[in-house]
């Protein structure tokens, strides 16, 4: 749905908006779709009285009105731009947003310090103005950075993803969704009497070397052999796959290898009501990653106790990692590893 994010100087009011949208929108919460609010945004219904006279014409059993998010962006003061209080990454906030609505204080309180020490209106919009105005040059100045590169990339036939750039102009150039900024694997399709030893064939090791050199990744597969694979029943597979001479199905590996091109990695919970296995971005903290299974745990969370896979399956449960002292206490600027055991401790 549309967003709007709330914006100002600090002491304008902004929170006190912000908390009065959060409480309508939860009074309204009866008959709205919506359940899950993050921390700093606050669903509203758009009031409409037409849509309950038509609703009772149409003796509907519910009334679903239009909505709008509001987003309360806290954080920006003069220099924000030059990243001074939050600084940039609050700015990347601003830019999610469709429009902006920009608290301006107009009361006089003695009590409440107004930070350029008076109330005065026309000031404040322009330092907001002005903080907005060096973030889009910024932003602009690196999208032009990051094009000459690229441009420079793509009239040398090479694709864009072969140019080294910042996460900075990286950023500033998503937008334009580049083909050839795409991560791509090389599928190579091997015959079936190839894919035990796909490796030495001349055709995959010509993969290999272009994969290396256009920075992608190449899996081996023979979709013949998948195509026939989901022919067999369930038991006889296995005994197909040995009679080629390999371990498994190569769709596997694929599936891993997309999934591991996207960034995305996995951590496990494990207990007696149920494991499972939970997509998380590289890079993830831990509150970031407890996060993916419900937001009050990122709020609420107080450590991390965690156990690599292989050392759990050494010990042979969680248990017996703890007792052998391979379950770690991690904090909060723990960098999920890929195939941790995770287990959280939280408030609620
Ligand atoms: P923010 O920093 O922009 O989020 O501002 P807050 O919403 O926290 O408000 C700062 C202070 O100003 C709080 O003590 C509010 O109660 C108070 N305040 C907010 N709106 C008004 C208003 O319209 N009149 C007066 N007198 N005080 C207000």
């Amino acid at each position: 749905s549309l967003r709007a994010g709330i914006v100002g100087l600090p002491n304008v009011g902004k929170s006190t908006l912000f908390n009065a949208v959060v409480e309508n929108g939860k009074a309204q919460a009866a008959n709205f779709p919506f359940c899950t609010i993050e921390p700093n945004v606050g669903i509203v219904a758009v009031p409409d009285s037409r849509l309950q006279v038509l609703s009772n014409l149409s003796k509907s059993v519910r009334a679903v009105p239009a909505s709008i998010e509001f987003v309360d962006i806290a954080g920006l003061v003069k220099g924000a731009s030059q990243g001074e209080g939050l600084g940039n990454k609050f700015l990347s906030h601003i830019r999610e947003v469709d429009s902006i609505l920009q608290v301006v204080r107009c009361f006089e309180d003695n009590d409440i310090v107004h930070v350029n020490g008076k109330v005065d209106p026309k000031s404040d919009i322009d330092v907001i103005n002005l903080e907005l105005v060096f973030a889009d040059l910024d932003q602009e100045e690196a999208e032009k950075s990051a094009l000459e590169k690229i441009r420079e990339a793509l009239l040398d036939g090479k694709p864009a993803r072969s140019v080294t750039l910042t996460d900075y102009e990286r950023d500033a150039v998503k937008h334009l969704c580049l083909l050839t900024m795409k991560p791509v694997i090389y599928v190579a399709n091997v015959a079936e009497s190839d894919l035990s030893d796909a490796a030495d064939n001349n055709y995959v090791k010509e993969v290999t070397k272009v994969a290396s050199e256009l920075q992608s990744g190449i899996v081996t597969v023979s979709a013949q052999v998948e195509a026939e694979l989901t022919e067999l029943p369930m038991e006889e597979r296995q005994e197909y796959l040995n009679s080629l001479g390999v371990s498994g199905s190569g769709l596997g590996n694929l599936i891993r290898a997309t999934y591991g091109l996207l960034g995305l990695r996995t951590y496990f919970t494990s207990g007696e009501k149920e494991t499972k296995a939970w997509t998380i971005l590289a890079g993830m903290t831990a509150p970031q990653a407890a996060g993916v299974i419900h937001s009050d745990f990122e709020k609420g969370f107080i450590r991390a106790e965690t156990v690599a896979y292989d050392d759990f399956v050494a010990a042979g449960s969680l248990a017996a990692a703890r007792e052998k002292g391979l379950l770690r206490s991690e904090g909060k600027d723990y960098i999920v590893q890929e195939g941790d055991v995770m287990l959280f401790r939280f408030n609620v």
